[in-house]
């Protein structure tokens, strides 16, 4: 199977019921990325990307708009159109005209999940001022620590990231500013970003970027390092309790597992495709897959049989829970 432009929709507590956009046409799922995040669901990045001369299978914005005017599902009832998947979508120089595009065809909100790399390119923040909602990772406000959690091609400076994402903040046309904390913790010796220090230097950095909203979540997927473990809740609550002292409620988002509930049936064209999207883009456990497609368990199982007897998805056991990866 190879991976599709558009695909879903799926749910997931941050974005609700939201149809995927994927611009980087590579059956290789790895390939595609300036970071090679410790915490990525993806594994491992085994060759960075430094520019965008170095992306390969540039999805062009007439096959994308082509792509979502005969998508063949049920596109009503959603939440957002989201440009993310298994590459980062800022590589792609056209993002602007097919944001542009789809808002000529398709009602619904835009959102581009970015991992904040290049919001330094005034080439790269036109684009995003296109949109409705961007959604912008930042680890931490040291710059060692976003290079030990984030992990970026060369060139890619935490300071540069700080400066783009608070000249976005700054745009007359812009779109709603949301920062996706990340937090990890570790079962060896690692600089977290969870610590006194490192939330209190977030809090600065953030104050001065001023975003709407900040969603603090941390891993729930199995990661690419081992070592790399979930920040117990408790402590997630309490981070999320000190910035809402310093934001206010309203712009602070605790995003925790599991996803939100379906608000209607969802259609589907062929299963067994949506199956093998979702988990390429993310390993999931079986429940995960049944509510993020809207499946039940007796419609779902046959399918997972398929897949694993005909070996195109493996099984993968992390503390204690069976995730399914493509293989
Ligand atoms: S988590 Fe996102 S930004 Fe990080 S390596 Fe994976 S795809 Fe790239």
């Amino acid at each position: 199977m190879t991976k599709r432009i558009i695909y879903g929709p799926i749910l997931s507590r941050r974005l609700g019921r939201s149809l995927g956009i994927d611009i980087i046409k590579t059956p290789d799922t790895k390939k595609n990325c300036n970071f090679d995040c410790v915490y990525c669901q993806l594994g491992h990045v085994p060759k960075k990307i430094t520019g965008n001369t170095d992306v390969k299978g540039l999805v062009a914005s007439e096959e994308v708009i082509e792509s979502l005017r005969s998508y063949h599902k049920n596109i009503e009832d959603l939440d957002y159109v989201t440009f993310s998947g298994t590459c980062e979508p800022t590589l792609n120089p056209a993002l602007g005209e097919m944001i542009r595009g789809i808002k000529e065809i398709n009602p619904h909100p835009i959102c581009v999940i970015t991992n904040s790399s290049l919001v330094d390119k005034e080439t790269v923040r036109e684009n995003l001022s296109e949109t409705d909602l961007v959604v912008a990772t930042l680890v931490s406000g040291y710059e060692e620590t976003f290079r030990a959690i984030n992990r970026p091609a060369k060139g890619i400076e935490l300071e540069n990231i700080i400066n783009g994402l608070k000249e976005i903040r700054k745009m007359d046309k812009r779109p709603i500013l949301g920062i996706e904390v990340m937090l990890v913790n570790a079962n060896m010796d690692f600089p977290v970003n969870h610590t006194e220090k490192e939330i209190d230097r977030l809090k600065e950095v953030l104050l001065e970027i001023d975003p709407d909203e900040i969603e603090i979540l941390t891993v729930s997927r199995p990661p690419a390092e081992d070592y790399i473990v979930p920040v117990p809740e408790n402590r997630l609550k309490q981070i999320a309790m000190e910035f809402e002292n310093v934001f206010g409620k309203e712009r602070v988002k605790l995003v925790l597992k599991g996803v939100k509930k379906s608000r209607s049936k969802m259609k589907h064209g062929n299963i067994e495709e949506e199956v093998y999207d979702l988990i390429m883009r993310r390993p999931c456990t079986f429940k995960q897959i049944s509510a993020s497609l809207g499946i039940n368990d007796k419609e779902l199982k046959p399918i997972i049989d398929r897949m694993l007897s005909s070996q195109s998805i493996k099984e993968n056991a992390v503390e204690e829970k069976k995730y399914y990866k493509i293989n």
